[in-house]
C-alpha cells in the first residue's frame, strides 16, 4: 500500500534518530533519497550505510542550505515529491530555566528552520504538487512541563501544518504532521545514565497507554504513510503517533 518507489524525497535531521529511520525506510520503499543534517560525522555513517543516499550537510536555519538540500534532490531527481521537515533540538527547561537566547534558539532551529523547509520545497513542488511531512510531537497538541521553549516551537510547527495545507491545497501540495509521543532516539536513550534520568523514563512509558516509548521506525511507518499517494486525500492534519498518550 504505501509505495515511494521513484519519488524524489527530501529528509531534513537525517543523521540520527526519526529522520535517519525515516530516511532509510524511504530508500527502502522505492524513494530515491536526500538526506540533510548539520551533523557531518552522523551523515558520513549512514552515507556507509546505505549507498543509495545521498547525503548534504547544511543547517536548516540558513535559506542558502535549506535551497541547496532542495536544488540537490531536483538535480539529482529532477523534481521533489516529498519533504520531511524533520529536523530539530528537543531541550527539556522549564520557564525559569530558558534564557532569552536559548528561546531565540530553539525558534531558528524547530520553527524558522521548518518555515524555510516547507518555503522552498514548496516553491519547487507548485510545479507538479507534492507532500510534505512536518515533525510536530504531543508538545504540539497539548501542554507539558518543562518544555517552555520546544513545546511553543512545536505548536508552531502543528500550525504551519494546517496553514500551509489549506493555501498549497489548489497546486496538489498536501501538507501534514506527525505528533510522536517519547520515541527511544540514541539521545532519549543516554538519558538512563543521567541523575533522574531511569525515573523520568519510567514516568513517561506509564504515561503513554501503551505502557511503553515509542521506536524510531513506528513513527517513520507513519511519515512515509502521510507522504505517499495512500494518503491522497489527507491534508492539513496532525497525526499522534503516541501510544494513546493524547487519548487520555
Ligand atoms: P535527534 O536529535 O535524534 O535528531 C535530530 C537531528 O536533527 C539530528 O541529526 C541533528 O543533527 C539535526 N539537526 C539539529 N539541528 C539542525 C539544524 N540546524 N540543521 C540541520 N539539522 C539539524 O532527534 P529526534 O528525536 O530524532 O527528533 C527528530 C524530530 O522529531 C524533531 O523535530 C523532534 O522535535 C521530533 N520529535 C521527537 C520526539 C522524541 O521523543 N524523540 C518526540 C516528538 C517529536
Amino acid at each position: 500500500l504505501v509505495d515511494l518507489t521513484g519519488k524524489s524525497c527530501l529528509v531534513t535531521g537525517a543523521a540520527s534518530g526519526i529522520g535517519r529511520a525515516t530516511a532509510t525506510l524511504m530508500a527502502r520503499l522505492g524513494a530515491r533519497v536526500v538526506a540533510a543534517d548539520v551533523d557531518a560525522v552522523g551523515l558520513a555513517h549512514l552515507a556507509a550505510d546505505h549507498h543509495d543516499v545521498l547525503c548534504v550537510v547544511g543547517d536548516v536555519t540558513e535559506p542558502h542550505d535549506v535551497r541547496r538540500m532542495v536544488s540537490t534532490a531536483v538535480e539529482r531527481n529532477g523534481r521533489l515529491d516529498v519533504a520531511v521537515a524533520n529536523a530539530g533540538v528537543l531541550p527539556l527547561s522549564d520557564v525559569l530555566e530558558t534564557s532569552p537566547e536559548e528561546w531565540d534558539r530553539v525558534m531558528a532551529v524547530d520553527g524558522k528552520g521548518m518555515f524555510l523547509t516547507c518555503k522552498y520545497a514548496i516553491e519547487v513542488m507548485q510545479a507538479n504538487g507534492g507532500s510534505i511531512v512536518c515533525l510536530s510531537s504531543i508538545s504540539g497538541l497539548a501542554g507539558q512541563a518543562r518544555q517552555a521553549a520546544y513545546g511553543p516551537a512545536k505548536f508552531v510547527a502543528s500550525g504551519l501544518t494546517m496553514h500551509l495545507a489549506v493555501e498549497w491545497a489548489h497546486r496538489g501540495i498536501r501538507v501534514n504532521a506527525v505528533a510522536p509521543g517519547t520515541i527511544v532516539t540514541e539521545r532519549v536513550r543516554a538519558l538512563k545514565d543521567e541523575p533522574g534520568g531511569p525515573e523520568y523514563l519510567d514516568q513517561m512509558a506509564r504515561a503513554h497507554p501503551l505502557g511503553r516509548l515509542g521506536e524510531p521506525a513506528e513513527v517513520a511507518r507513519a511519515i512515509a504513510f502521510l507522504a505517499s499517494d495512500a494518503a491522497s486525500f489527507i491534508t492539513g492534519t496532525v497525526l499522534p503517533v503516541d501510544g494513546g498518550y493524547l487519548a487520555r
